[in-house]
Order: structure tokens, then C-alpha cells, then sequence
């Protein structure tokens, strides 16, 4: 199974991506950890990459493309999950060619929408737990609201990501992703297409609610 997945930052699109990854086996294709990876073992790419990702821009694609084309060849041959790739419509093309020349499936395309206020809010709401970064916190979230200013499931201390409250930065990434016209949307709607013509499955789910909710509607739309 091939999945390709889009949610805005604040969207939950790693949680939702890391059940789907568990549940049928695929390998966890991220675009943005490839590069941490890079940068944290000092490589000629994660020099490059390094100066885009620092302001919140997007690494060129004569560096991305090649980059992640490979690493689908490497290790997707069991099934994979994409995410944080395509993030523009260029990209979306060369990926769907690539799959093309390669003789592999898309089978299904995840959007996870959420409006971009919203999005916005989540992420800023954010708190991190100092025992476990996987317990649920976020001041503006009421399934989730933090006792106090300590964790709602062990009572730890927390804290919060620093990227997580620039705002600048979080307008930066979104603009990138609501742009309809070439950015990260134009990609999805460029599958969706490609979905109305029967070349993939669309599958399209309401990221405000919880994820627990979430992901029983996504795993009723797709089947292994
Ligand atoms: P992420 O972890 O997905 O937020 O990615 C971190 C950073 O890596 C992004 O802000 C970009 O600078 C870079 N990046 C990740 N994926 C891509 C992509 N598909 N195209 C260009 N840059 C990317």
C-alpha cells in the first residue's frame, strides 16, 4: 500500500500519519527528517539544506526531488507513506512521473483539512510534557487542556517548542501550504485530479475534530 498524506502544520498530520504507518506496515517516508538526518551527520546536502530550512523556506527542488525520488526506490519497495512531500506543484508532477517510470501505485491520497486560523492556534497551543512528548497537551484544544500548567495524563512539567511560538514562522510555512495557485494545496488538488480521472483514491477528512475520530474515519476509507 502507497499512501501520500497533506495536512497543514497543527493539522495532526504526524499522529494520523504514524497510526496509518503502524497499521499497514509502510515505510515512513518524511521529506523533513531526511533532512535532519542530513544535517545531523554533517553532509554536503545537509549543509545546503540547512541554510533554507533555518528560514523556514523551502530547500530547492534540484535538491529535494532527487533526494526523496531515491529514498522511495530505497526503501519503499513493501509499501510507504509519504509526508511533507510534494510541498509545491513542481514536485507533485516529478513524483507522479517518477511513480509512473517506476511502475508504482498511488493508492490513496490523505488531506487533512483544517482551516488556517485554527491551525495556527493548535500549534501555538502546544505544550510538551517533560516525561513524554507523546502525552496530549494544548492550552486551546478542551479534549486535551493541560491540568494547570502541568500534563493532563502524568501531572509532569511542561513546556514549549520553541518554533512553536514564532509566529512569523508559522505564517511562513503556511503561506506555503494554503497556496492554491503552486504551493502545497495546488499538489494535493493536482492528485485529486488525477483521482477524478480514476488514476488514485482521494480521501479527504475534517481535521478539527479529535484524533481518535479522525483516524477511525480515516481507516474506514481506506482499506488494506
Ligand atoms: P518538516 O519537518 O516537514 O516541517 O520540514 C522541515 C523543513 O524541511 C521545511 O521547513 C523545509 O525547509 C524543508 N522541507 C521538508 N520537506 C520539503 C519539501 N518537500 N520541499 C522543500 N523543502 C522541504
Amino acid at each position: 500500500m502507497n499512501i501520500l498524506i497533506f495536512g497543514p502544520n497543527g493539522s495532526g498530520k504526524g499522529t494520523q500519519g504514524s497510526l496509518l504507518k503502524k497499521k499497514f506496515n509502510l515505510a515512513h517516508i518524511e521529506s523533513g527528517a531526511i533532512f535532519r538526518d542530513h544535517i545531523k551527520n554533517g553532509t554536503e546536502l545537509g549543509k545546503k539544506a540547512k541554510e533554507y530550512i533555518d528560514k523556514g523556506e523551502l530547500v530547492p527542488d534540484e535538491i529535494t526531488i532527487p533526494m526523496v525520488l531515491e529514498t522511495l526506490k530505497e526503501k519503499g519497495k513493501d509499501g510507504w507513506l509519504l509526508d511533507g512531500f510534494p510541498r509545491n506543484i513542481t514536485q507533485a508532477k516529478k513524483l507522479w512521473e517518477a511513480l509512473q517510470e517506476a511502475g508504482m501505485n498511488l493508492d490513496y491520497v490523505v488531506e487533512i483539512k483544517l482551516d488556517r486560523e485554527i491551525a495556527k492556534n493548535r500549534i501555538m497551543g502546544r505544550r510538551l510534557c517533560e516525561n513524554d512528548p507523546n502525552h496530549p497537551n494544548n492550552i486551546y484544544i478542551d479534549a486535551i487542556k493541560p491540568n494547570g500548567d502541568k500534563c493532563r495524563v502524568c501531572g509532569g512539567a511542561l513546556k514549549t517548542r520553541s518554533d512553536d511560538q514564532d509566529e512569523a514562522a508559522i505564517n511562513k510555512r503556511h503561506d506555503i501550504y494554503y497556496d492554491t495557485e503552486t504551493g502545497t494545496l495546488a499538489a494535493a488538488y493536482f492528485f485529486k485530479d488525477l483521482a477524478a480521472q480514476g488514476k488514485t483514491k482521494y480521501v479527504e477528512v475534517d481535521g478539527s475534530r479529535d484524533i481518535e475520530t479522525i483516524k477511525q474515519e480515516l481507516l474506514s476509507k481506506i482499506e488494506g
